[in-house]
């Protein structure tokens, strides 16, 4: 893996926060809106967890891409409006944090527009996309690449950045790919709520950081491209936030580490790698007489 990092440059990395807020949370249940306490718990994102992760940030020097979903752009617009002013990136995230799984490309394109014209109230053009839950559909990259979106970050099959072309796609029309994985997500490790998400199981900050640095570590030696997501009503609370900020201090300092937007990581990607590749969908082999699955032809 040799991925033409800019001059000076063996590997990147690039923080990234979803503020889901109560999004993901409605989009689960609607009928949640009426748990008070629950809902307060994701409220902590947007009040109390962006304010402080951006203290972080701009004590560390650092750029981040802030993932919002249109509903949570809509409910706490100054909330935004303090991301953009920091100098952060703000990109897409569904308009309500929508279940994608299974839907069709219609629907889908209804949520995205929903979530475009949240951003675009802000006078915010988005040019990268997060599926909620990272749940991508074989008809997304279409959708996006109609849009205008420059690239995705919501895929699981590479350590470095690639272009996309969608099966069906002209040529000439791409997608920038900056692939993430569930190791490098805050959800896993922090994530508890009574009847709503989690297993009860709430690791430590110094574990689930520690475990992110060694990542960052191999990443680093091996000129990948570290993508860490992280969601404001998790890692905004304070150790947590503390041992994030620790996280940061520790690859800004790794010797030719550039730290900063997927947004520049996918303009990079765009102006330095020429190979295209078509995702292709990949179905189960059609079942033989004696049961068996077999490849066919
Ligand atoms: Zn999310």
């Amino acid at each position: 893996m040799t991925f033409p990092w800019p001059d000076g440059y063996r590997a990147a990395a690039s923080f990234t926060f979803d503020v889901d807020a109560e999004s993901c949370v409605l989009a689960h249940d609607p009928s949640a809106a009426s748990r008070m306490s629950l809902m307060s718990h994701q409220a902590y994102g947007p009040r109390v967890g962006v304010p402080r992760l951006l203290r972080v940030l701009r004590r560390q020097g650092v750029r981040a891409t802030f993932f919002v979903p249109g509903f949570t752009a809509d409910t706490y617009p100054d909330m935004v409006r303090a991301i953009v002013d920091d100098g952060h990136e703000v990109a897409h995230h569904g308009y309500l944090h929508e279940q994608t799984r299974g839907m069709d490309a219609r629907t889908e394109a209804r949520a995205i527009d929903r979530g475009l014209a949240a951003l675009e109230r802000l006078g915010i053009r988005p040019t990268g996309y997060r599926a909620p839950w990272w749940e991508m559909n074989w008809h997304t990259p279409r959708l996006l690449i109609e849009r205008g979106f420059r690239y995705d970050s919501s895929l699981l099959d590479d350590d470095v950045p690639y272009r996309l072309r969608e099966e069906q796609g002209k040529p000439g029309a791409t997608l920038v790919e900056i692939p993430v994985h569930w190791g490098l997500d805050d959800w896993e490790q922090y994530a508890f709520y009574p009847g709503w998400t989690g297993s009860g199981v709430i690791e430590s900050p110094r574990k689930a950081c520690g475990m992110w640095r060694e990542e960052a570590a191999a990443y680093h030696a091996e000129g990948g491209c570290y993508v860490l997501t992280s969601h404001p009503f998790l890692s905004g609370r304070p150790a947590r936030s503390a041992a994030l900020e620790g996280l940061i201090e520790a690859v800004r300092g790794m010797a030719g580490m550039w730290v900063t937007t997927l947004a520049e990581i996918a303009e990079h990607t765009e102006r330095v790698v020429n190979e295209v590749r078509t995702v292709r969908r990949i179905d189960a082999p059609e079942l033989s007489e004696d049961g068996e699955r077999r490849l066919v032809g």
